[in-house]
């Protein structure tokens, strides 16, 4: 297949170009992850949150509960007082009044409860405060980082894209042969697939080269392929021509 310097030139172009767009792809693959990992952390905040929410709630239920306990006894209170003044006995005097007095201890105790509970509701809501505002300040971290991730992962992509672009035109007017040779060795994980050589052996994997081989390599009038490796070969220019 007949080739010039120029497209070797070219496809050297090419493959530091896809080097540029492997390694922003790279970058912008770890983006959503991060990206996610940040939206993961978020929910510790909130299950606190949430946590203290659930406390509050279950002390609120215990007062609810003590209240009405409370007023059963007190009610109960009211009725044997009552009842004090209809009694016949003193026997049943005295059985009324011990049940009245056992309904005052309890309601007593009950009163302690209904306290020992409000004070519960007064410390589970100053977490649940703390909570809601640790969880919306996470929030406002988060979203901050994100917006930032979301912007590089949008610069990366017009980067990408304006490389990708540029690429794919040096790529076109190259022989479809070439391209399919670097292509494949590409895909087969050897992201050099046009390398120099290196005095007579192919530079990626060492082999020695037969004299005819890099006397072809010279001429770059055809493409030569590494036998070993099955890279394309080219000869590099020297650096620095002379003025
Ligand atoms: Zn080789």
């Amino acid at each position: 297949m007949p080739l010039t310097k120029e497209d070797i030139h070219k496809l050297v172009d090419v493959q530091r170009d896809d080097a540029g767009l492997d390694k922003l792809q790279a970058e912008m693959d770890v983006i959503p992850r991060r990206i996610a990992g940040l939206r993961d952390g978020l929910e510790g905040a909130k299950a606190k949150s949430a946590q203290a929410k659930a406390k509050t709630q279950t002390f609120e239920k215990k007062k609810k509960e003590k209240e009405l306990e409370l007023a059963a006894k007190e009610e109960a209170v009211r009725k044997h007082s009552m009842e004090l003044n209809q009694v016949k006995t003193n026997d049943a005097f005295k059985a009324l009044q011990a049940e009245i007095d056992r309904d005052k201890a309890a309601g007593g105790q009950i009163e302690t409860e209904i306290l020992e509970a409000m004070e519960g509701i007064d410390a589970s809501r100053r977490e649940e405060k703390a909570a809601a505002a640790e969880c919306k300040e996470a929030e406002a971290r988060a979203a901050a980082e994100i917006g930032g991730l979301e912007k590089e992962l949008a610069a990366l992509k017009a980067r990408h894209d304006a490389m990708r672009a540029q690429r794919d035109q040096a790529a076109s007017g190259l022989p479809d042969e070439m391209m399919r040779v670097y292509n494949h060795a590409r895909m087969r994980g050897k992201l050099d697939a046009i390398v120099p050589v290196d005095g007579g052996n192919c530079s990626a994997c060492r082999i020695s080269l037969a004299p005819q081989m890099i006397v072809e390599v010279t001429k770059a009038k055809s493409l030569v392929v590494c036998e070993s490796c099955q890279r394309i070969l080219y000869k590099a220019e020297p650096a620095a021509k002379p003025a």
